[in-house]
């Protein structure tokens, strides 16, 4: 045993760099805190500089002008002579141009089939519509930022007066956002907001109960945003006919504000009964609808807590499971890989449909996919895009790519599908809410606190350091895996289990437990007026 009193992060472990692939002349250095200039490293290079943790040491000596290899391609070409040992840093790489979009190789990769996983189950909530939901929660389906603050005012009530009476439901959520009115609501591009808020409603975690807040005079009227046949629609009101169930506040019969919060908490109760007279039942793991994301990232996110994820999401794929991979920044610079990991060439050039969208988006905006890149993943080690792609791509494992979805579509069949979103944390876990996500798993190296109010988000460090210092706020330490006392197959299954335990309700995650949750953001390509 080791000093009980020494905690692992005074250790002094031996110096420990991390090469990605043969072809590799950088490694990354692995160690609390860097190294310092004049350690000799385990294969007999001395360092010429002090490294940080997780940034990059040469090799070999890389003449200016030659490639900077790490993952096995070129994040960059040398901008002068960087003698071996020396710390690649961001400023001696100059980053190459994304590739061009015209012949790409098209689902050439065929992948031998993988083992069924069968015989995983987990307690879920079956819905009407077929899905399944890891949450019973009544949503408040907002058409427009006005009704916000009357909407969160009715929610309090109903969390503090309704809520106690229905514990079978976990919570009562707000759906508010920016949109609805000002908006080019025409524009074709609009249509990108008003699915994702349509889908959003529609997310298996909210049991198919629909209850609509208005406040009348908006662009993005009721019968716009759930247009009938859209949705199931069940009876709420007073009358015989089934009818989407809308409170609109500027309704004459409103009286007074008081009158329309009441409105609003009678609705929330006749939803809350039906939704509290559910229970959970044994469902396969194919009913999971996983949504992987990462934020906050490192140069340690690529090396284990991704890697751990994409063995996971290959696990989730073989237990016929439904799989979003997304951030369209973050895997364009791997796009040739993704079209050739394509099942059909229809998914290749519907994955290319979709990139092509998005350098449009972007190039109108006066900027490229190098925009993408914070300072914090920079103080982390990832010198560009290309680098930081490289790490984010791993998420999706290596099953074959079945499906695409543009931003805001809803899921409609199995396995590992490229749901199309910015790379933005609050953007891309909206849109995946849309697409149906019923869990989400959010690895990152930084550290961010995000969470959701719709769905349970499982977080994974990418570092020890980080776990053991945001210790209630990480839900698995993949830094293990450079700790080299786990191994990535380790991690990842250690996911695929939390994942059915915290589905089942049997576990909840740290942001749920802290009620940490980051607000709806769409995303609106349209112009607003
Ligand atoms: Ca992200």
């Amino acid at each position: 045993m080791s000093d009980p009193v020494a905690s692992p992060a005074t250790v002094t472990r031996p110096p420990l760099t991390i090469r990605m692939h043969a072809d590799d002349n950088v490694a990354i250095v692995a160690n609390d805190g860097g190294l310092e200039a004049g350690v000799m490293l385990p294969g007999g290079l001395l360092l010429r500089d002090r490294v940080p943790q997780g940034h990059k040491v040469a090799l070999v000596d890389i003449a200016a002008g030659a490639p900077v290899k790490r993952y096995g391609i070129a994040i960059g070409h040398a901008v002068k002579d960087i003698a071996a040992g020396s710390w690649v840093h961001e400023r001696l790489l100059a980053m190459p141009d994304a590739r061009g979009l015209d012949n790409l190789p098209k689902a050439t990769v065929k992948p031998r089939a993988a083992e069924p996983l069968a015989g995983y189950t987990f307690d879920g909530y079956r819905n009407a519509d077929g899905s399944v939901g890891t949450r019973n929660i009544l949503a408040v389906t907002q058409t427009v930022q006005c009704v916000a603050g009357v909407t969160e005012f009715a929610v309090q009530r109903i969390r503090n007066e309704l809520l106690p009476r229905y514990p079978n439901v976990d919570d009562v959520v707000a759906l508010e956002h920016g949109y609805g009115c000002g908006v080019a609501i025409d524009a074709p591009d609009a249509a990108v907001p008003i699915r994702t808020l349509r889908n959003i409603s529609l997310n298996p975690n909210f049991g198919g109960e629909i209850l609509v807040i208005s406040l009348g005079c908006e662009k993005l009227q009721p019968g716009r945003l759930l247009p009938p046949g859209s949705i199931r629609l069940v009876d709420t009101r007073d009358t015989q006919d089934a009818a989407l169930d809308v409170v609109c506040l500027q309704d004459d019969a409103h009286v007074g504000f008081m009158s329309m919060v009441e409105a609003i908490m009678r609705q929330a109760d006749i939803h809350l009964r039906r939704l509290s007279a559910r229970r959970r039942e044994p469902v396969p793991a194919s009913e999971l609808v996983v949504g992987v994301q990462c934020g906050g990232s490192d140069a340690f996110s690529g090396v284990t807590a991704n890697p751990a994820v994409g063995f996971c999401t290959d696990l989730l794929v073989r237990a016929g499971a439904s799989v979003l991979f997304s951030e369209t920044t973050e895997v364009r610079d791997g796009i040739d890989q993704l079209t050739a990991r394509a099942a059909t060439p229809d998914v290749a050039e519907a994955m290319i449909r979709e990139m092509a969208w998005y350098d449009a988006y972007l190039k109108r905006g006066g900027v490229d996919r190098s925009a993408n890149t914070t300072p914090g993943n920079k103080l982390g080690g990832l010198s560009n895009i290309v680098e930081k792609a490289m790490g984010s791509i791993v998420k999706s494992g290596s099953a074959p790519i079945t499906g695409v979805l543009a931003p805001g579509e809803k899921l409609s069949h199995k396995g590992l599908t490229f749901a199309a979103t910015p790379a933005s944390d609050f953007i891309c876990g909206t849109l995946q809410l849309a697409a149906g996500m019923n869990l989400h798993v959010f690895t990152t190296g930084r550290g961010t606190p995000y969470g959701l109010a719709a769905v349970p988000v499982i977080k994974v460090a990418t570092r020890s350091e980080l776990a053991r210092r945001w210790h209630d706020l990480m839900d698995v330490n993949a830094g293990t895996i450079a700790d080299g006392t786990a191994t990535i197959e380790q991690v990842g299954w250690e996911l695929f289990h939390l994942m059915l335990d915290v589905a089942s309700g049997r576990k909840q995650t740290w942001t749920e437990k802290w009620k940490l949750h980051n607000a709806l953001v769409l995303f609106n390509p349209a112009p607003v007026t």
